[in-house]
């Protein structure tokens, strides 16, 4: 396993990928890793000869200076579960000044308009950041396939529109959300909750799943449905939500009716004690 935390020396090694008849995976991610990014690793190793990873805990993406300066860092773990993976080729560990160079801090993707709904809402900003590093991450890697996971759904969205729209050479993969054994989903950031917080947690998809059980019963009216599963949430736990919606999974549009038979979306995001956290539940029916 190589580890760069340069450019340059990043460019030296995938050529020397390249001369192998390569097909390079690549899983983007910001550290702190747990069985989510493994499963992310896993999928990629299976798929393809090569595969990289970077870490980068991404500036332009914060809203907030305090959480990124907060977010969870642990490289030497983090490396120590690459090697241990036995099939990881490269990894990069760049630093902010090696990918924001500052003659072209003002150039960035503009996310469209679906930016705006869920997470946008509260995050103005987020998703510019999350598809300027993934456009640089995709040109620098110049991977053949990408990993990402359902938990961040609207960022794969985004980024799939974004693959589109600029006839970027890559294949997108998304793989599904790895959850603790009481279904709370694997984050970074549940390193923050304490005792009580993590009791509590679980409650948000046991809400979602609680939604969709009465999605599959009948219940087509969304209003309703939100209604049940913000109660649940409220009268059970902590959390102060953010936002908690059935949107159509492509325009993210919010749905009026809501039907089993039909693809739907249910997001969450909300704080505990201070900690966003995000979840969904991805309801895509057979054809
Ligand atoms: P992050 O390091 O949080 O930016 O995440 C890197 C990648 O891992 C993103 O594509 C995330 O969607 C994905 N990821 C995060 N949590 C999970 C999870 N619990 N299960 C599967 N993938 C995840």
């Amino acid at each position: 396993m190589k580890i760069v935390d340069n450019i340059k020396d990043l460019r030296l090694e995938l050529e020397l990928l390249e001369t192998s008849k390569r097909s390079l995976g690549f899983v983007p991610t910001m550290g702190a890793f747990h069985e989510g990014h493994i499963s992310l690793f896993k999928n990629s190793i299976k798929e393809n000869k090569h595969t990289a990873v970077s870490i980068f805990v991404n500036p332009t993406q914060f809203n907030e200076q305090s959480d990124f300066e907060n977010y969870p860092k642990n490289n030497a773990r983090d490396l120590e579960i690459l090697e241990d993976l036995q099939h990881i080729d490269l990894v990069f560990l760049p630093k902010p000044e090696d990918l924001y160079l500052k003659s072209s801090s003002s150039i960035s993707v503009n996310p469209g308009q679906k930016s705006e709904l869920l997470c946008g809402m509260s995050r103005p900003g987020h998703f510019r950041g999350v598809l300027t590093i993934v456009l640089k991450l995709f040109n620098l890697f110049q991977a053949d396939r990408a990993y990402f996971g359902t938990k961040d759904y609207q960022q794969f969205l985004l980024i799939s529109e974004m693959v589109e729209s600029f006839n970027l050479p890559i294949e997108l993969r998304l793989v599904p959300t790895y959850r603790e054994s009481d279904g709370l989903a694997m984050s970074s950031r549940n390193q923050h909750l304490n005792a009580t917080d993590r009791e509590e947690a679980p409650i948000l998809f046991q809400s979602l799943e609680m939604g969709s059980l009465q999605i599959k019963k009948g219940e087509n009216d969304t209003m309703k449905l939100i209604e049940m599963m913000m109660t649940n949430i409220i009268e059970n736990s902590h959390f102060d939500i953010d936002y908690l919606s059935i949107v159509d999974p492509v325009s993210l549009e919010d749905l009026i009716e809501v039907h089993s038979k039909r693809p739907y979306l249910i997001a969450i995001a909300a704080y505990i004690s201070g900690t966003r956290l995000i979840d969904n539940l991805l309801h895509l029916p057979q054809a």
